[in-house]
C-alpha cells in the first residue's frame, strides 16, 4: 500500500491502483455499462467464449483502464497492456499477438493514436484471429500468415469519433462513459478514505466529491491532497473547513473548476470577445495542447453548460460569465 504523497509518476500509479475497484460489483455508477458488462461476460462464459471486442470511451479518469481490469478478473483472462502510441510497428503488435492465449485480454489505451499502418494490421486479428506478417521489403518482401488464438481487445478513447470508422466497426460493444453524479463520486470518495483508514467528517467527502468534476480520478487526487493538508495543517480528520482551506490552495472553485478551465474561459471572453473561436486559437492563446483542451477542460464545460460548441467555434455562456464574474456581451447572438 503506497500512503506517501507526490504529484506524479509511479507513486501516483499505485496510489491509483490500490483504489482501484476489482469486481464489476464494487464499481460504482456507470449502472447501465455494467449491466451490459455483466451479460455479455455471463453470455461468453456460459458459452466457453472469448468475449467480444469491446471500446469504451469517455473523458478520461472516469473508469476505462479498471472496466478493462474488472472485466479480464471476471472472465479469469490474463490481461495485456498497452497503448495506441507505444505500438509503432507492426512488429510491436506481432509480439503481443502472437504471445497471447485463448481468452487473453488485449488492453490499447489511447486506440486512436495508432498509426494507420498498425491499425490496418490488427483489423484481421480483430476479425479473423489471424495476422498477415511482411518480412523483409521490396522484392524479396514474404507475407507470412499467422493464426492467432481467440483473444478479447478491448480498446479506450477519449473520443469514439477519433477512430477510423474500419477500427471502430470492428468492435463488438461500444461503451461510453459518463461523468458521475455527486452521490456516485461521494461513494468512491468513501470508499477510498476507508482504504486509507482516514478518519472524516459527514460532509467532508461530499464536499470533496462535488469538487470533483464528475470524475473518479479527480476525487481520488483531491482526497490526497486533503488528506496532505489535514495532517500537516490540522489533526489528520477531514473536516468541511480543512477540505475548504485545501481545495482553496489547490485553487479549485466551488464547482470544480480549476486554473486551466478557468483560463479556458477568460481567454474566451477576454480575447475572443466571448467567442465563437476555434479551438486551435484557444490552444495557441494559452500555449496548451489542443487535444488537452479539447479531452479535459472542454467536455466538463459543455456537460455544465459554461461553453457552447457551434458550427463557427465555441462560445461563452451567461452562466460561465455570471460564474467567473465577466461582463455577458453574447446576449444579441444568436
Ligand atoms: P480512465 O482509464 O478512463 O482514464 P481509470 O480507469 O484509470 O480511468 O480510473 C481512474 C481512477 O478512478 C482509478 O484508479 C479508480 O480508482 C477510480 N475509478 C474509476 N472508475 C471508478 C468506479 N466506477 N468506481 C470507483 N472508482 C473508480
Amino acid at each position: 500500500r503506497v500512503l506517501s504523497s507526490d504529484s506524479g509518476g509511479p507513486l501516483e500509479e499505485n496510489f491509483s491502483l490500490a483504489l482501484r475497484p476489482r469486481t464489476i460489483e464494487e464499481c460504482v455508477g456507470q449502472d447501465n455499462v455494467r449491466e451490459k458488462l455483466k451479460i455479455a461476460v455471463q453470455a461468453a462464459a456460459q458459452r466457453g467464449e472469448p468475449l467480444e471486442h469491446i471500446l469504451f470511451y469517455g473523458p478520461p479518469g472516469l473508469g476505462k483502464t479498471t472496466l478493462a481490469n474488472i472485466i479480464a478478473n471476471e472472465m479469469n483472462s490474463a490481461i495485456r497492456v498497452s497503448s495506441g502510441p507505444a505500438l509503432t510497428k507492426q512488429g510491436d503488435v506481432m509480439g503481443m499477438l502472437t504471445n497471447v492465449n485463448e481468452g487473453d485480454i488485449l488492453f490499447i489505451d489511447e486506440i486512436h493514436r495508432l498509426s494507420a499502418p498498425v491499425e490496418e494490421f490488427i483489423y484481421p486479428a480483430m476479425e479473423d484471429f489471424k495476422v498477415d506478417f511482411t518480412v523483409e521489403s521490396g522484392m524479396h518482401a514474404k507475407t507470412i500468415n499467422f493464426p492467432l488464438k481467440r483473444f478479447t481487445l478491448i480498446g479506450a478513447t477519449t473520443r469514439a469519433g477519433l477512430l477510423s470508422a474500419p477500427l471502430r466497426g470492428r468492435f463488438g460493444m461500444l461503451l461510453h462513459l459518463e461523468y458521475y453524479s455527486d452521490e456516485q463520486l461521494t461513494q468512491i470518495v468513501a470508499r477510498s478514505a476507508r482504504l486509507l483508514g482516514l478518519d472524516s467528517d459527514a460532509d467532508s467527502l461530499g464536499l470533496i466529491a462535488s469538487r470533483s468534476r464528475g470524475t473518479p480520478r479527480i476525487a481520488n487526487r483531491l482526497l490526497k491532497r486533503v488528506r496532505d493538508y489535514a495532517q500537516v495543517k490540522g489533526s489528520g480528520r477531514l473536516t468541511v473547513d480543512i477540505v475548504e482551506r485545501a481545495l482553496k490552495m489547490e485553487q479549485i472553485d466551488e464547482l470544480g473548476l480549476d486554473e486551466l478551465d478557468r483560463s479556458f474561459m477568460r481567454a474566451l471572453v477576454n480575447v475572443y470577445d466571448g467567442g465563437p473561436a476555434g479551438i486551435d486559437a484557444i490552444a495557441a492563446t494559452l500555449g496548451e495542447e489542443r487535444d488537452t483542451l479539447e479531452d479535459v477542460v472542454e467536455p466538463y464545460l459543455l456537460q455544465v453548460g459554461f461553453v457552447r460548441r457551434t458550427k463557427r467555434g465555441r462560445e461563452i455562456t451567461k452562466a460561465a460569465c455570471d460564474h467567473l464574474g465577466l461582463p455577458y456581451k453574447g446576449a444579441d447572438k444568436e
